[in-house]
């Protein structure tokens, strides 16, 4: 049997693992690349494989970078399942739909563009009708089921606390009469995160592949976090009077917002305000959230049955058109924005922070990783003076970066959902992290755990198992 490491080795983004065995082939994730130089190049290289002949492919979950090729794996020949859970399954309608969109208004804007003759013959990367496509291959499955896409192979998906629907998955595989076990983590969340449940202990694997995107650090603690976000609330709308402006990606952070918000509130820990979620797919992922309430942890479905019970709650606003969104730039205090993109480069948060950041007393709040070169990087840098839109808008209010919010585990959660594992796997490999982190982790399970056999694999390097 033999294991490929496609993307996600030495880095964050590409996720993708290929397994072969003489009458098997199948993906575990089909990740796009995101945010290097070199990504456009490797989004579009060849395939390392036949698309056409895999059998099936494997999803932990709806990230982009998780989900992102299988469009284009579609569009050149792949026919067979996409196994995800059911919630992954409605992210990925929005998420997979949303990027097609991106492609295809990046080649309209290269084309019109004086400055990228050169790229004029571009096609996009792939089409809405090629990601509708990749959508209808989509069979869902449950949390702690056995499926068996194939007579040599069975599988389990696990709950990975990560995102909605985000899994674990546990699979085992007959070659040549010996039966061999491998766990693929996908992403894992921290535990006592909100909304989603602590990730599942996983007891035995013989070949394990497992996360590293903060394994060399430690997340502040939720109440930690909390009590930042309430004061930087209370502040803005009571003392300064202003709006406070929280640039946040529409799945995952925009829920997580809106629950921690919430409860705060039902503890009465925070003013009277006006809550706006103003980007539509955030509107879209929350109501599938609200659709698959059934995922969520104890302490979400708690708060969930008391706003029902007892019609109270902060005042929560979706915005629906573009008219109602250009009407928020009036409003100069006592609102909470919520609004996409998370790293401030697109979207209707640039429009917000325009109206905003130059008012001392507005407040910003960063809830999350802000890539280098990106506007939201600028601010939580601490510039003086940003452009928006091409226009210099100086920097006067108040900006908070809360810290402990991640979606992933840090070092000790990781080494802690390792800990669950009875004895060694026979192959530790150390992927989706920057490469030193990822080395830095490696040795962390050698030395803490005395998994000998951890290492981080080299980008498109094969291990026979
Ligand atoms: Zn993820």
């Amino acid at each position: 049997m033999k294991l490929t490491f496609l993307g996600a080795a030495g880095e964050v983004t590409g996720s993708s693992y290929l397994v072969e065995t003489d009458s098997l082939r199948f993906l575990v994730d089909c990740g796009m690349f995101q945010g290097g130089r070199d990504t456009e190049r490797k989004n579009r290289a060849r395939f390392a494989f036949d698309p056409r002949a895999l059998d099936f492919v494997l999803l932990t979950h709806a990230h982009i970078d998780h989900s992102g090729l299988l469009p284009r794996l579609a569009a050149e020949g792949f026919s067979g399942p996409i196994y995800a859970t059911a919630a992954t399954c409605d992210l990925l309608a929005v998420m997979l739909r949303d990027s097609a969109h991106i492609q295809e208004k990046e080649v309209e804007w290269a084309r019109a563009s004086q400055l990228h003759r050169r790229e004029a013959d571009r096609t996009p990367l792939y089409t809405l009708a090629q990601a509708e496509r990749a959508l209808r291959q989509l069979k869902s499955v449950k949390y702690d089921a056995e499926i068996h896409p194939q007579s040599t192979v069975r599988c389990r998906y696990r709950d990975a606390g990560h995102i909605l629907g985000s899994a674990i998955i546990e699979t085992w595989i007959s070659d040549d009469g010996r039966a061999t076990k491998i766990v693929f983590s996908g992403d894992i969340g921290q535990p006592m995160r909100p909304l989603v449940h602590d990730p599942t202990p996983i007891a035995q694997a013989d070949v394990l592949l497992v996360e590293s995107t903060y394994g060399n650090r430690l997340h502040k603690s939720l109440p930690d976090t909390l009590k930042e976000l309430e004061h930087a609330i209370t502040d803005t709308l009571k003392r300064k009077g202003g709006n406070v402006i929280i640039p946040a990606f529409a799945v995952g952070r925009t829920q997580d917002l809106l629950y921690l918000l919430a409860d705060l509130h039902r503890q009465g820990q925070l003013p009277e305000m006006d809550i706006y979620v103003d980007s539509p797919m955030a509107t879209q992922a929350t109501a599938i959230t609200l659709r698959h309430a059934a995922l969520l942890d104890r302490e979400a479905s708690t708060l969930l049955a008391w706003l029902q019970k007892n019609h109270a709650g902060p005042r929560i606003r979706f915005v629906q058109d573009v008219e109602e969104s250009i009407a928020l730039h009036r409003v100069k205090s006592g609102a909470v924005i919520i609004s996409a993109s998370g790293m401030c480069d697109a979207g209707r948060i640039k429009h917000h922070l325009r109206h905003n950041l130059a008012r001392p007393e507005c407040t910003v709040l960063i809830t999350g990783f802000q890539a280098a070169g990106t506007l939201g990087r600028r601010i939580v840098d601490g510039a003086k003076e940003v452009h928006i839109f091409g226009i210099p808008v100086p920097v006067r209010a108040d900006v908070y970066t809360i810290g402990g919010l991640s979606a992933h585990a840090d070092r000790e959660g990781l080494l802690g959902w390792l800990g669950h594992f009875g004895k060694a796997p026979r192959h530790t490999f150390v992927v989706h992290g920057e490469r030193e982190t990822s080395e830095i982790f490696a040795a962390a399970v050698r030395e803490r755990l005395g998994w000998r056999e951890a290492t981080v694999p080299a980008p498109l390097s094969s291990v026979s198992l």
